[in-house]
């Protein structure tokens, strides 16, 4: 167990780092963040900062030095480095996952040997291998990069067969994976902890609604299909946090489809479509991932209240703050970025246990 007043270093300093950092000072942490860019929104509200590369071996050893266990906020830290800092310092969540996160191909390869149902996929390492790939799955599908895509980026449609030249330079003929183009009624996401001993909770399943490929909204409760499948979907997520050995929160985004939950990705961390639990549940996942990767005892997961809505303020929506601010109900998060980019997350909403009042949009 951490005392109060140990260091807990992350790598990463976006708004996900600037919330861990926040639940993490509310139980008594420092936090010291490791990020290579120069605007750090979570550097902003903690005691220690290193701006420095992800290879910059001997800032890493310092940054070790100074932590008494590192996380990570950030999906794509290089895996290397957080090998190096394991030889220096506890890293939780460990490498593994997040080499596995990294890797769309080897993501669902691994879904799919602890049983877990996936979209019909075929690796596309070239051209060639997209048509081979297209003959086995068919169309409609969807070509992804294996490495580096979020936000819908890295991704293209393909309707007809005719549509592969097109889809391939879309992407900008990386690596990729071909997938069959589920059919589903709803997105949602498992959230669960695990702590060093095990035991794992689980946050309720929001209805997550995406638009432009990125997340605009999560809602609770979810529809019944959603409800009907959480269960099963829970099992799943359990089992890749147990074939880890994973500490941390860990998400899992599934499909409800007529054929049962179709996990779509994971990520080794806290996550979007978590955000209403700060204010929704008793324990949010800010302070779970905190309690879990610091040894100390979960908190309870449970929702407060029903219903919950959680909107992102992507791009211009920052613009209606102050509307949202007038909402009795609503609670506002400003993520204090200075730049506003079409697609870029500046901030959250969350309305707990009230549906949202007058209409913000
Ligand atoms: P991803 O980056 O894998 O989370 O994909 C972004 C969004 O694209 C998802 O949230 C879905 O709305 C959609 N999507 C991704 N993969 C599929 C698929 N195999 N079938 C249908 N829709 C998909």
């Amino acid at each position: 167990m951490l005392p109060p007043g140990a260091t807990i270093g992350i790598l990463g300093g976006g708004q996900l780092g600037r919330m861990l950092g926040l639940a993490a000072a509310q139980l008594g942490f420092k936090v010291h963040i490791y990020a290579p860019d120069a605007e750090s929104v979570a550097a902003e509200v903690t005691a220690h900062h290193s701006q420095a590369a992800w290879d910059d071996e001997p800032r890493l050893a310092a940054f070790a030095a100074a932590c008494d266990v590192v996380t990570f906020e950030f999906e794509n830290v290089p895996v290397d480095t957080v090998r190096f800092l394991a030889g220096h310092v506890a890293v939780r969540p460990g490498a593994l996952g997040l080499e596995i996160a990294q890797d769309r191909l080897a993501e669902k390869r691994f879904v799919v040997d602890l049983g877990g149902r996936t979209a019909p996929f075929a690796p596309v390492p070239d051209r060639a291998a997209l048509d081979a790939a297209l003959a086995e799955i068919g169309a409609p599908a969807i070509l992804k990069t294996v490495r580096m895509g979020y936000d819908g980026k890295g991704q293209a449609r393909i309707a007809r067969p005719q549509d592969a030249d097109r889809a391939w330079e879309t992407i900008g003929g990386h690596a990729a994976i071909l997938e069959g183009f589920v059919a589903f009624e709803h997105e949602f996401s498992v959230i669960l902890v695990r702590g060093i001993d095990g035991e794992i909770r689980f946050w309720d399943s929001s209805v997550n609604v995406h638009e432009g490929g990125i997340l605009a909204t999560a809602s609770l409760p979810p529809p019944r299909s959603i409800l009907d499948q959480q269960d099963e979907a829970r099992a799943m997520m359990a089992q890749i946090a147990d074939a880890l050995d994973y500490v941390g929160v860990l998400t899992g985004e599934f499909f409800a489809t007529d054929a049962g939950p179709v996990f779509n990705e994971m990520a080794p961390r806290v996550h979007n479509s978590g955000h209403w639990t700060i204010e929704g549940a008793v324990t949010s996942q800010f302070e779970n991932h905190i309690r879990a990767i610091a040894g100390l005892p979960l908190g309870s997961a449970a929702t407060r209240a029903l219903p919950v809505v959680m909107r992102n303020l992507i791009g211009a929506d920052i613009a209606i703050v102050p509307d949202l601010l007038a909402d009795d109900r609503c609670h506002v998060h400003h993520y204090s970025k200075t730049e506003v980019r079409e697609g870029r997350k500046l901030g959250h909403a969350t309305w707990a246990g009230a549906a949202p009042g007058a209409s913000p949009a």
